[in-house]
């Protein structure tokens, strides 16, 4: 086995014309040119450390490709799952420009709520003060109504006690006629007997021609 002088690939000599690799002719010189001048192996050797270097060169040019292909596939790889997330970002946004539109709307809803609370609000609250107002004057009317019944009691006791007055006066003169009742009754009782006794008088002495005290006397 051998090794290109160039590459450095190796290779089974006399087999192969050229590298595989980068194409340096492996054919050894013909032996029918006899030796070969001084001049030309010095040229031919400047002509391969020629060839050599430029390979290094194009080897070490060939793996910062390499290596800047695989970055650049890194890269694609990210820029892919971060154009995935991208999206997903994207859609997650639009949904919640969605619910924020909703929630809006809702805030809208809510707000226009709370204005009709409040126009009902205010009428409640000018319907409390009105009845405030009716109650200070139920109030007030109610104050004097008790003072006029205050009044009326106070008229009925006097009435009252002039009542009960008249009554012990009533009584009074009740007992004064019934006394003068029974007084009569006795002056009656004693001229009945008095009449009885002067009939008793006349018929025993009928010839005596008396006068009686309530006949009319003989000079009229
Ligand atoms: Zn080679």
């Amino acid at each position: 086995m051998a090794n290109c002088p160039v590459c450095e690939t190796e290779y089974t000599p006399e087999t192969i014309e050229n590298c595989p690799v980068c194409g340096w002719d492996l054919t050894p010189y013909p032996p029918t040119l006899g030796e070969i001048p001084q001049s030309y192996q010095e040229k031919a050797q400047t002509n391969l450390a020629w060839s050599r270097k430029k390979w290094d060169i194009m080897a070490d040019h060939q793996r910062q490709i390499k290596q800047l292909q695989a970055q650049l596939e890194t890269q694609q790889s990210q820029y892919g799952e971060s154009h995935k997330i991208n999206q997903q970002l994207q859609k997650q946004l639009e949904i919640e420009q969605d619910q924020y539109q909703e929630s809006q709307r809702q805030v809208k809803q809510f707000q226009e709520q709370l204005a009709t609370l409040q126009g009902d609000y205010q009428s409640i609250l000018n319907a409390v003060q009105e009845a405030q107002r009716k109650s200070e004057h139920f109030e007030q009317d109610n104050k004097q109504l008790q003072e006029t019944i205050q009044n009326h009691k106070r008229d009925l006791r006097e009435i009252e006690q002039q009542f009960n007055q008249e009554l012990k006066q009533k009584k009074i003169v009740e007992d004064q006629l019934y006394m003068s009742q029974v007084e009569c009754k006795n002056y009656k009782e004693q001229i009945n007997e008095l009449q009885k006794k002067l009939k008793t008088y006349q018929s025993t002495n009928p010839s005596k021609k008396t006068k009686s005290y309530w006949d009319r006397p003989d000079n009229l």
